[in-house]
């Protein structure tokens, strides 16, 4: 009885997870919320109340003020009652990040510092093993490696490795917190993007203990933070920042950057002072991986599994698919599903290019979809013109279509920031923040949604044809 009661209750929640998932567009965000979930170490029940607990409270936390609100919609969706949603945590189990230094700093104490991996689980496949080297990313690799070797170096320190959107950036940044961790399991790393650095200052400052994160921050041995270029928030947090960089620069702890521009291409609401920061130590950018590579990474992605794919199946997708590397993921994907449900069939040109017709097409698509033709879609859509999208008025009735053309430029072409902000006439701050506040927007607008839906449909597209 109980244990039905149980299988009932993870039943729901993994229907409500999957739900929740599906309600996502971006592959980024997609890919932070399965972190999370991650660390749910148990669900329970009692009543109608279904309590999430977390290895930690720092994903208990998160969770509760991030996810709530729409993960109680998904289950009032699948529940015919209404439901109680809270959050708890393991307490004696994996130590959070504050009891670290706090119990180090103790002056009589000797005590031998409590371990944790990372504030959120890094990915085990990120390594330096599985990602493959070629001219696109030999230096950024090089880079790495040096840090993992003597962390905190001068000179790499910080490390800014910054790239288009799925060349491996995020890949590389685990891969170093990765191999430190298992050179050194005593060491502190912390990994987050730096969207999640601002929701935990904000969600602090609410509870009027920024004291309490900015020793958090200070205690670790290594902070990676991944996409900075979303670091645009008020003064106050820059200045946060800025001073924990300084502590942690200062006291040699490494920390390690991305982002999808140069420093001199953050955008302009993040301080010169910060941005000079970052260009401080070691920059490097990961290009286009050209054919070698691709291939090479498609051979690295199939050594363990379990269908074999014919190395002119993989020479297709390399020859093929050229737009970044999560897209040649997705075609491999295909391949290996498509040869494990018909076993026996024997791959040739034609299947294989009837199987991936529907990559090839939007690689094709990708490629020559232009800016100026999503401006038009856009701008009819909405009854404006293109002049309007081009201006620089700022009422809602013509900002909404501007950003929604900024966003489809950038999540439905293979077309640069650079180029997209200029054929907007915009700077690379307006185009991040277009594209950023459409996403969020889309998560809760179904109308706003279904008009994208309509403006890709004239191109050919589906929602789920984002690039990340
Ligand atoms: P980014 O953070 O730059 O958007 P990711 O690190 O998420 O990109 O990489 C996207 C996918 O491509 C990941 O699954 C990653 O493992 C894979 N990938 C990218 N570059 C390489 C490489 N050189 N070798 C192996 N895999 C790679
Ligand atoms: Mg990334």
């Amino acid at each position: 009885m109980a244990d039905d009661k149980e299988f009932e209750t993870d039943l729901l929640w993994e229907k409500a997870k999957a739900v929740y998932l599906s309600t996502l567009i971006s592959q980024e965000e997609k890919g932070q919320v399965e972190r999370y979930f991650s660390m749910i170490t148990s669900v329970k029940r009692n009543g109608n109340e279904l309590t999430i607990i977390t290895a930690n409270q720092y994903a208990s936390d998160y969770l509760k003020n991030n996810y709530s609100e729409r993960l109680k919609k998904c289950l009032e969706l699948l529940s015919p009652e209404a439901i109680v949603l809270s959050f708890d945590y393991e307490k004696a189990a994996t130590p959070i990040i504050q009891p670290i230094r706090l119990a180090a700093a103790a002056p009589q104490t000797q005590v031998k510092r409590s371990t944790f991996k990372s504030t959120i689980p890094l990915n085990d496949e990120y390594t330096f093993s599985n990602f493959v080297s070629g001219a696109s990313n030999s230096f950024a690799i090089a880079a790495a490696k040096a840090v993992v070797a003597n962390p905190g170096r001068m000179g790499y320190n910080p490390l800014f490795i910054h790239g288009g959107t799925g060349l491996g950036k995020t890949h590389l940044m685990q891969a170093i917190g990765n191999e430190l961790s298992v050179k050194n399991p005593e060491m502190s790393i912390c990994y987050l993007t730096a969207e999640e650095y601002l929701n935990e200052y904000i969600n602090y400052m609410k509870e009027g203990n920024i004291h309490k994160l900015r020793e958090i921050y200070r205690s670790v041995d290594v902070l990676l933070i991944d996409d900075v270029q979303f670091f645009q928030k008020g003064k106050e947090i820059q200045e946060e920042f800025f001073n924990n960089f300084n502590a942690l620069k200062d006291a040699k702890k490494q920390i390690v950057m991305t982002s999808d521009v140069a420093p001199k291409n953050l955008p302009a609401s993040i301080e010169v002072r910060l941005i000079s920061r970052f260009e401080g130590g070691m920059l490097h950018e990961i290009e286009s991986p050209n054919y070698e590579t691709r291939l090479a990474i498609l051979k690295k992605k199939t050594e363990n599994t379990s269908v074999r794919i014919p190395d002119f199946a993989l020479e297709y997708i390399a020859d093929n698919i050229k737009s970044h590397v999560r897209a040649m993921e997705g075609a491999l994907a295909t391949v290996e599903v498509f040869l494990s449900a018909n076993p026996s069939l024997i791959l040739d040109k034609n299947i294989l290019n009837q199987i991936l017709d529907d990559f090839i097409k939007k690689e094709v698509t990708y490629r020559k979809t232009t800016i100026e033709e999503i401006q038009k879609a856009c701008a009819e859509q909405y009854g404006i013109t293109v002049e309007e999208i081009l201006s620089h008025e700022r009422t809602q009735t013509l900002v909404t279509p501007r950003q929604l053309a900024m966003y489809i430029s950038r999540k439905y072409t293979s077309k640069g920031l650079q180029e997209i902000a200029t054929v907007f006439g915009k700077k690379h701050a307006t185009v991040i923040n277009g594209v950023k506040t459409i996403q969020q927007r889309l998560s809760n607008e179904p109308e706003l949604k279904s008009k994208l839906e309509d403006i890709l449909a004239s191109f050919g597209y589906k929602l789920s044809d984002a690039m990340d």
